[in-house]
């Protein structure tokens, strides 16, 4: 013990270096303001007898300044890299974990601790979320924080910043505690058809947490209120009833407590199922922006997404998950289970290794999960073009997500890392929309002196 506690020790200090490191990164640029605020709606995407998409389009494109652009595009492929850096510095904690016995160490810990079985199953994972969270933290840091900082697009400080982290640790000890015991018991009892039964608590599982989520987990870490301007909720509520939405509420979160990022979503599960705001959309967006954001959430909510989602796509994904568990364990067990003092699949000390391989299934399902998520926005998109009618605020919007988005990637490389359409997608086909409904915006005022009118944003 006394080598893992001169171990744990010399990590803190190394998390606490980092830290500090950390908390001395150049405070935010401004690089969100490089994007164009005031989006207006370029000469070549106004309406004309000779309206032409693809001029359309790339006039949108023009607006966003070369420098702003690089930024954008620099962030974004980095995230590509960070996919990879996270898959394994996940894999080397596992391997860590077991090849040094600290996985075993804290099983038998938690076995001296209580004879209980559930019990010893819950104190292995808060010991086992610890030893994950200090030994991720250095990675975490750069991505979460530094890395965010440096591209302008965080607004917290490092204290802040690790609270949230904390918290974070503490309900995933909590609701991923509930969890492991639950399918450590049906292991232990049903030796032969846990995966089976697993992957139906796990279903089960994931559908109370979508349910709860914005009710109670999402004000842990912020604001939620009611959105009560008139200015802003009447339009939106009148799109909601003519698209037969039963809201008689929008939210609003303060988003900017963490970031400089824009955006909505459709959160919750039947009666806690909801459309949120965030704070920076309203303060940036025009009216034409909000409406088309929200025409898009509003088709997230009638096309179904959530149960779309939670009874097909992801039952499919977790019977394959626990099926490819079973095969593996038994593998690795046969192999290394001695190596590890590891003494079967119902020991608590196996859940570095179902980590891992749960960690290699989802890297390599990475296209898979992002497409799926992809086609939905991508129907959400449609939704809402239809239902708000503001293909230049679709165009908007896209420039301000551009912040933090590549705006123009190659097919393959859209089909593999992206899970929202390009901007580029996003505006041309809201011209294309524009294009077959010029008639809706002849003798319209022009809407950019509409946007350019409405001065904050
Ligand atoms: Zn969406």
């Amino acid at each position: 013990m006394t080598l893992h506690a001169r171990a744990l020790v010399t990590l803190l200090v190394l998390f606490v270096c980092f830290a500090a490191s950390a908390q001395q990164a150049p405070p935010s640029s401004n690089a969100a303001n490089e994007m164009p605020s005031v989006t207006t709606v370029p000469p070549a995407a106004q309406p004309s007898p000779n309206f032409n998409v693809d001029a359309a389009t790339e006039a949108y494109l023009a607006q966003i300044p070369a420098s702003a652009r690089a930024r954008s595009d620099a962030y974004f492929e980095g995230g590509y890299w960070l996919i990879l850096w996270d898959f394994l510095y996940g894999a080397a904690i596992s391997l860590v974990l077991l090849n040094l016995r600290w996985s075993a160490a804290m099983r038998n810990l938690a076995e001296r601790i209580t004879r209980y079985k559930p019990l010893q199953t819950l104190i292995y994972w808060a010991e086992y979320s610890v030893a994950v969270f200090i030994l991720g933290a250095p990675l975490a840091i750069y991505e979460g924080y530094t890395r965010e900082r440096a591209y302008g697009l965080a607004t917290q400080t490092f204290g802040p910043w690790a609270w949230d982290q904390t918290k974070g640790l503490m309900i995933n000890i909590v609701l991923g505690g509930l969890l492991v015991m639950a399918l450590f018991g049906i292991v232990r009892r049903l030796p032969r058809t846990w995966w089976l039964w697993g992957s139906i608590v796990s279903m089960a599982f994931l559908i109370v947490t979508v349910l709860i989520d914005p009710v109670y987990l999402q004000p842990i870490f912020n604001k939620i209120a009611p959105l009560n301007d008139p200015k802003i909720t009447q339009p939106i509520l009148s799109l909601a009833r003519a698209n037969a939405i039963p809201a008689r509420d929008v939210y609003q979160i303060d988003a900017s407590k963490q970031t400089t990022r824009m955006s909505a979503n459709v959160s919750g599960f039947g009666q806690t199922m909801r459309i949120t705001m965030n704070d920076n959309l309203l303060r940036r967006g025009s009216p034409e922006e909000i409406q088309a954001v929200m025409g898009h959430e509003m088709g997230h909510y009638v096309l179904n997404h959530v149960y779309k989602a939670l009874l097909l796509f992801f039952p499919i994904i977790i019977f394959a998950g626990f099926g490819l568990l079973k095969w593996s364990l038994d593998w690795s067990l046969k192999r290394w289970g001695e190596k590890w003092q590891i003494c079967g699949i119902g020991d608590i000390a196996i859940v570095p290794l179902v980590v891992l391989i749960l960690s290699i299934f989802g890297f390599v399902m990475t296209p898979v999960f992002n497409t799926q998520t992809r086609t939905q926005e991508r129907e959400a998109d449609m939704y809402g073009l239809n239902a708000s009618r503001q293909p230049d605020g679709v165009a908007q919007g896209a420039i301000h997500l551009g912040e933090y988005r590549k705006m123009r990637p190659g097919p393959v490389e859209e089909f593999i890392f992206y899970d929202h359409p390009s901007g580029y997608s996003r505006i041309h086909r809201a011209m294309q929309w524009k294009a077959e409904n010029l008639q809706l915006f002849e003798g319209r005022p022009s809407q950019e002196s509409a946007t350019a009118g409405s001065g904050q944003h």
